[in-house]
């Protein structure tokens, strides 16, 4: 295959089947090799879509700056996306996240702005900040990712079109877990619209308040994760109207568990967000039952996280335990 241009690498990842998972729950469970994006991540998709309709609608231009607030995969999009079409990146990511991924940015060339950890309703919380780093810099885009549903639409479009035909339209289940929210509306609507028997289901970590959104209409939090890039508190505009049927909630240790068997057994390395979601396709194939087949997301790459999820010093700070032998 040959390709046009760099920006045509995002997307047309394949579809894993996932050996140990499937065994263990008598199901076919398939991942989305998203961490075979050129960014490595799920967000690629995301960043495409949200700057192409911007310069659709004539927000962006020659030499204009993006800036956009983020765990750090969406500015690793947005920084390659930019290089490729000629914009500029600042980049607004708490200090909490990965090295590998500041590392990454810097590297990229983005500007980047390391703030502290804050709640969303201090106006110090990454998202706010970068809003107004955008209204204070001229020619700028925020690319606003939570609210902009430009986000989903790249999901709807690309994502779920791609889950669909290379499922051959037999799918029974689908689940991931919400940063913005953008993944699971996006391919969940995509899905829906396909087949409205498919069964969408959230896979929420602890500390995130979905989970029980979704089961009683409460937004209401319980415990915390250490996994990047994923934990929501909020309906954002991506999630609206998203078409949830049921939810799992996953801890660190079982997507841990997850992450390490996929390493070991079968020589995949991921991050912890792809060990919850699979730690929940597993949830959904037991709720479904035997034979059933269902997807998700294998959202990034481990060797973002070889500083924190592969260290053994970092995951004992962390209170976790590895299973892994040594
Ligand atoms: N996993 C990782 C590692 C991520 O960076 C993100 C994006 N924040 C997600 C999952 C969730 O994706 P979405 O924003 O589409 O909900």
């Amino acid at each position: 295959m040959s390709l046009p241009d760099t920006l045509a690498l995002i997307g047309h990842t394949p579809l894993v089947r996932l050996k140990g998972p499937s065994e263990a729950t008598g199901c076919d469970i398939f991942g989305k090799c998203e961490f075979l994006n050129p960014g490595a991540s799920v967000k690629d998709r995301a960043a495409l879509g949200i700057v192409e309709d911007a310069e659709e609608q004539g927000l962006i231009g020659p030499g204009a700056t993006i800036v956009e607030g983020t765990a750090g995969n969406t500015g690793i999009g947005l920084a390659l996306v930019g290089n490729a079409k000629g914009y500029r990146t600042i980049i607004v990511m708490p200090e909490t996240q990965s090295r590998e991924k500041m590392d990454t940015l810097r590297a990229l060339g983005a500007e980047l702005v390391l703030v502290a950890a804050a709640p969303y309703s201090s106006p110090c919380h990454f998202v706010h900040v970068s809003r107004r780093i955008a209204e204070e810099t001229p020619n700028a885009l925020w690319a606003n990712q939570f609210d902009n549903i430009a986000n989903r639409r790249a999901h709807i479009r690309w994502t779920a079109e791609e889950i669909w035909e290379q499922m051959d339209g037999r799918i029974d289940g689908f689940t991931c877990a919400v940063g913005t929210g953008g993944t699971l509306a996006g391919v969940g609507l995509g899905l829906k619209a396909k087949d409205p028997n498919v069964t969408i289901a959230l896979t929420d970590p602890h500390g995130a308040a979905l989970y029980s959104y979704y089961r009683d209409g409460e937004l209401k939090s319980e415990g915390s994760s250490v996994a990047e890039g994923i934990g929501q508190g909020r309906i954002t505009a991506n999630l609206e109207g998203a078409p949830i049927d049921t939810q799992f909630r996953i801890s660190d240790a079982e997507g841990l568990a997850q992450v390490e068997a996929l390493l070991m057994d079968e020589g995949l390395c991921l991050g912890l967000s792809s060990g919850i979601n699979v730690a929940g396709a597993m949830a959904l194939a037991r709720a479904l039952g035997p034979g059933k087949r269902i997807v998700t997301i294998l959202a990034d790459t481990g060797f973002r996280y070889l500083s924190t999820l592969y260290n053994p010093e970092w995951l004992a700070a962390k209170g976790l335990k590895s299973q892994a032998k040594a």
